[in-house]
């Protein structure tokens, strides 16, 4: 209780940011500053990462002092100590925790079937007991940053606007690109490089090679959706909803699998599990999370060769982000479990947004192939 009380009032009453290199004198900064020190290692992140507060010249004292340099250091996620771009999240003792961070701590606790705790006081966090910090969130919005272009500051809530259209040094291609320039440079010298790109006067043969490569990138997405077309023409078709919940058994102790009850389809009993990283057993070792998933059937297969296709898609009551894919697997009466399929989600940080979650909610369509067709 001591350490917890020592947090929570230092951060009260003592307005001076609490950065990693505090003076070694103040016994509750150095707390601090080891707790800072272990999340760090825990979450990977280089030793050299500090608050990302713009300052025009951090040698200067003047800039040390400036307001939003120590708002910066009170209202940084406590974990990655970086300014939380979007949801603030905190524990019971008001410790900040970005969106990422928090999904992380939970996909953690999960992972090792232990309940999560603030990496900081190490209260109990629940997606009931933590609350937004929506005060946090507007602030930090408000406070200055800088380009990461051209070097100016700007208020965070127009700085990835400015960024991404605005700045005059923000990273552009030649329109020219398609057909094979390689210019890279800055929005303001685009129209200059534009006007006397020497690609567009290039013979077709020289062009030719970067044309087809175009085709090619083209040609994947069609066979994508063309084998789309060809799942919702089928004479049998069906969809579930699905909620998968976590499960451990004995075998599986200190793994994460995720189990979906029973459903029917095709006149035959299906289930789908899901796996964290294939199974591997030093998945707290590794940084990249990727979760698959199994269909199983649970019954006779409807015909001796019993070929089913199906896709994952985010459905109406659930919110993974998941991108194009279809599986064909081929069911018998001894081959009963399907392949372990990657789910193609759309960015990694997805992966521990979903085991953030207790259960994972999507939809399942399935097709049954006719064997004729083979
Ligand atoms: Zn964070
Ligand atoms: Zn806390
Ligand atoms: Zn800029
Ligand atoms: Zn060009």
């Amino acid at each position: 209780m001591a350490e917890e009380n020592s947090v929570v009032s230092e951060q009260q009453v003592n307005p001076a940011p609490r950065v990693a290199e505090a003076a070694p004198s103040d016994p509750n900064t150095i707390e601090d500053s080891v707790n800072k020190k272990k999340n760090e290692q825990a979450f990977k992140l280089p030793p050299s990462k500090k608050l990302c507060v713009a300052t025009t010249s951090s040698a200067d004292d003047d800039d040390k002092n400036k307001l939003e340099v120590r708002l910066g250091g009170i209202l940084c996620c406590t974990v990655c100590l970086d300014l939380p771009k979007t949801t603030v999240y905190q524990c019971s003792n008001g410790h900040l925790m970005c969106a990422g961070c928090f999904n992380h701590v939970m996909a953690d606790a999960r992972i090792k079937d232990d309940a999560p705790t603030c990496p900081n006081c190490r209260v109990e966090l629940s997606r009931s007991v933590c609350t937004r910090n929506l005060a946090v969130e507007k602030a930090v919005s408000e406070l200055p940053a800088e380009c990461a272009h051209c070097g100016e500051n700007f208020s965070r809530n127009s700085l990835d606007n400015h960024e991404a259209k605005l700045c005059p040094n923000r990273p552009a291609t030649c329109q020219y690109s398609i057909i094979g320039c390689s210019w890279n440079g800055h929005e303001k010298d685009l129209t200059e490089h534009e006007a006397e790109c020497k690609q567009p006067t290039l013979p077709g043969s020289e062009i030719l090679p970067h044309v087809r490569r175009q085709a090619e990138t083209a040609d994947k997405e069609t066979v994508k959706f063309e084998k789309y077309m060809s799942l919702l023409s089928l004479e049998k078709i069906t969809f579930t909803d699905l909620q998968l919940r976590p499960y451990r058994t004995e075998e599986y102790c200190n793994r994460l699998y995720y189990e979906s009850t029973r459903f029917s389809a095709f006149g035959c009993m299906f289930s789908v599990n899901m796996r964290l990283n294939d199974d591997r057993r030093d998945i707290h070792l590794l940084s990249e999370r990727y979760l698959s998933y199994q269909v199983v059937l649970r019954s006779k297969p409807a015909t001796p060769r019993f070929i089913i296709i199906h896709t994952v898609v985010r459905g109406p009551y659930g919110n993974m982000k998941v991108n194009p894919h279809i599986v064909h697997h081929e069911f018998t009466e001894h081959v009963t479990e399907g392949i372990w399929t990657k789910l193609p989600l759309t960015d990694k940080a997805e992966c521990n947004r979903l085991l953030a979650n207790r259960n994972m909610d999507f939809r399942i369509i399935l097709g049954q192939q006719p064997v004729t067709d083979f």
